[in-house]
């Protein structure tokens, strides 16, 4: 068995009995939370290692509950569109991508920049999700992913058909592993239709796994399923018999109160994801009436495409600020709230709040440290207004992952970071030769 103890932490537990722990302690051992008490009530524990934290954050991971990891590859390449435009110019290279290797250097980029940033699990929708369980399993990153269903051929060429062959495979090989977990990911309520996503929803209930969906989006979702359906999306989901604890809404926007209470009877999450939102001008989600109702909800990056920067602390500073913004309160979303849906908030809409998302004894070591010492952190008279606030990724200088520090001073103990850049420099360069090639044609 290893353990680590970390001392003298400012320890943010997000765990309601004992939210904020001053001169702080936690005691790790193998993957798991150990101990949790102030630097002095632990002082009797025996441990391999013993970091002294110096006052620094010691705080859960954050977790992304709904993001395209391998996006990482295309963003910044097609800007200023709408989304259909975009749609039309991207799904060519997303099939050259996965023919090419592309995004695979594009979930370890993503992986990477997690990490760093202190988020230590995620919830992913993309073609090829072995590759990104691999590599998340590989690296030491929680992940979250499995197949994205469509009613037509996606670009990595499977036909619907050969979705529940890749499902079944992502079982046999991700089934048991402790760090990853397979999920089923219908694309959405548009590009999925009512027979099929029941069936999905079958093979989601037989196996206990995740059913995570786009939702309520945009405004060209809304118009498609109103005259297919006759139904608001989500209504129409809920229609469908695919609304329930296993399910994940990415983005939620139009909701009217009857697809709240729907929501909210159901058990449903949702992934709220506020600058993708606005930077697609989807609309503005009803976190507060959702939040009121007891909907878990969690917060997302979304992919590159629309949100480039898969950044939970520029996350959480948007949700916020919108948050105060859209209710006309400023005493709405606290700084406190909103660590709490970066943290705990993400793990409970994922189902995962029995093992993470909180400093709690018993559960997995997924941790991060930060760093308030800079300029742009002081004085810190609150620390979770620091964190929304003021400080950044940049900040985050240690990480741990089901008990492994696989980040130290900001420096990863296994992971290559340059040679993970290198190989996205180079898949980006490709991606302007093809591009550049096509035009000439
Ligand atoms: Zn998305």
């Amino acid at each position: 068995m290893s353990s680590t103890l970390f001392t003298h932490g400012l320890v943010i537990t997000s765990d309601g009995s004992r939210p904020v722990i001053e001169d702080g302690a936690v005691l790790v051992e193998d993957a798991t939370i150990a101990g949790v008490g102030s630097t002095t009530e632990l002082r009797g524990s025996v441990a391999d290692r013993v970091i002294d934290l110096g006052g620094r954050i010691l705080m859960p991971g954050f977790v992304n509950t709904h993001t395209h990891l391998a996006g990482t590859i295309t963003r910044g390449l097609v800007e200023d569109v709408t989304t259909g435009e975009y749609l039309e110019k991207i799904w060519p290279i997303e099939a050259l991508g996965i023919a090419n290797g592309w995004f695979n250097a594009g979930e370890r980029l993503a992986m990477a920049e997690h990490l760093l940033a202190g988020i230590t699990t995620a919830n992913d929708m993309f073609f090829d999700p072995a590759s990104a369980l691999r590599n998340a399993s590989e690296i030491g990153f929680r992940l979250l992913a499995g197949t994205v269903y469509l009613d037509f051929p996606g670009p990595d060429g499977l036909s619907p058909e050969q979705r529940s062959a890749e499902l079944a495979g992502l079982l046999v090989e991700f089934g048991t592993d402790p760090l990853v977990q397979v999920t089923t990911a219908p694309h959405g309520g548009y590009t999925v239709g009512p027979g099929h996503l029941q069936a999905i929803w079958r093979d989601a209930e037989a196996n206990d796994l995740l059913f995570h969906i786009h939702a309520a989006e945009s405004k060209e979702e809304d118009a498609t399923i109103r005259e297919r359906y006759g139904h608001r999306p989500v209504e129409h989901l809920g229609a469908v018999g695919v609304l329930g604890e296993r399910t994940v809404l990415a983005h939620a926007i139009r909701l009217d109160d009857s697809d709240l209470d729907l929501v909210a009877d159901t058990g449903t999450a949702v992934a709220h994801c506020p600058i993708s939102n606005l930077k697609t001008v989807s609309g503005i989600c009803r976190v507060d009436d959702m939040l009121s109702r007891r909907i878990r909800v969690g917060l997302g990056t979304d992919g590159g495409t629309a949100s480039n920067d898969y950044d939970m602390f520029a996350v959480m500073r948007a949700a916020a600020t919108l948050g105060k913004y859209s209710t006309q309160r400023p005493q709405s979303f606290t700084a406190r709230e909103i660590v709490g849906l970066a943290t705990i908030g993400g793990a409970s809409a994922l189902g995962m709040d029995d093992r993470i998302g909180s400093i709690t004894e018993g559960k997995r070591a997924d941790m991060i440290v930060v760093d308030t010492s800079a300029p742009h952190n002081v004085p810190m008279f609150d620390p979770f207004t620091t964190l929304v606030y003021q400080a950044g990724r940049t900040d985050v200088t240690h990480v741990m992952v089901h008990g492994r520090l696989l980040i130290e001073r900001r420096v990863f103990a296994d992971l290559d970071t340059e040679a993970v850049v290198a190989e996205a420099v180079k898949a980006g360069r490709d991606i302007t030769a093809e591009l550049s090639g096509r035009d000439s044609d």
